[in-house]
């Protein structure tokens, strides 16, 4: 079956431009859109992963710091990434979401203080939402997180409990208020560091809101490890 299904990827074009894929180098993307992924390079804050010069906390993390302590990303949330994700999740295109996790995770090893978290879930759906989509894209990206690090990934670790309304165009504060209270475990979590996958992070919101329900379950650290981050325009 896999091979059918690797052969099957070998006989298709470039998932953005139909142009022939590179597939030497075990890509599903031809080598002019490999070069546009927006790879995210510049220094930026190690929490909430928004740019800033020194590379050091910001003065948001500073003062109103998120629950989650640390954020790694690779890409911006820019063309043609939000496309790819796009088709990742709207289409099925569980290799798209694959091949991105895997570029993401040949980027991490080089970042600093690589601290091993003790388990990792991926970012919760509301069941509805899982029923719609067919499959919970933060899952996808986890189990590929898991296979690259053997990091233990807890699949019923923390569930979604309200299904909030769609947030594209909220502002941070309106999407902490229709977060609370959206997550919930009753998983053990004393004293674990905990890595929450997502795809994207906007506003962090979701994030926070889950960092904070581990953290009160007895989380001791919890790092975000998202494919891409939104960056204000
Ligand atoms: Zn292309
Ligand atoms: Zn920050």
């Amino acid at each position: 079956m896999r091979k059918l299904q690797s052969w099957l990827e070998s006989t298709l074009p470039c998932a953005l431009c139909h142009a022939p894929a590179d597939h030497r180098r075990d890509s599903i993307l031809c080598s002019h859109c490999v070069a546009l992924l927006p790879w995210y390079d510049s220094p930026r804050c190690p929490q909430c992963a928004l740019p800033n010069a020194s590379g050091a906390l910001c003065g948001i993390c500073l003062q109103h710091a998120p629950a989650f302590d640390h954020t790694w990303t690779a890409f911006r949330y820019a063309y043609p990434l939000d496309r790819l994700l796009h088709q990742f999740k709207y289409h099925q295109q569980l290799s798209l979401g694959h091949l991105l996790a895997n570029r993401l995770f040949d980027r991490l090893p080089t970042l600093p203080a690589l601290a091993q978290p003790d388990v990792m879930i991926a970012m919760p759906m509301h069941p509805n939402r899982v029923k719609e989509r067919g499959f919970n894209h933060a899952l996808e990206l986890a189990k590929q997180a898991h296979h690259h690090w053997q990091v233990t990934l807890e699949m019923e670790g923390c569930t979604r409990i309200v299904d909030t309304p769609a947030q594209a165009g909220m502002d941070m504060k309106t999407r902490t208020r229709s977060l609370r209270s959206a997550f919930a475990t009753n998983a053990q979590w004393h004293g674990k560091h905990v890595m929450v996958v997502d795809d994207v992070m906007t506003t962090g919101a979701s994030m926070h809101a889950v960092a904070k329900v581990l953290k009160r379950a007895g989380a001791t650290r919890v790092t975000a490890l998202v494919l891409a981050r939104t960056l204000k325009s």
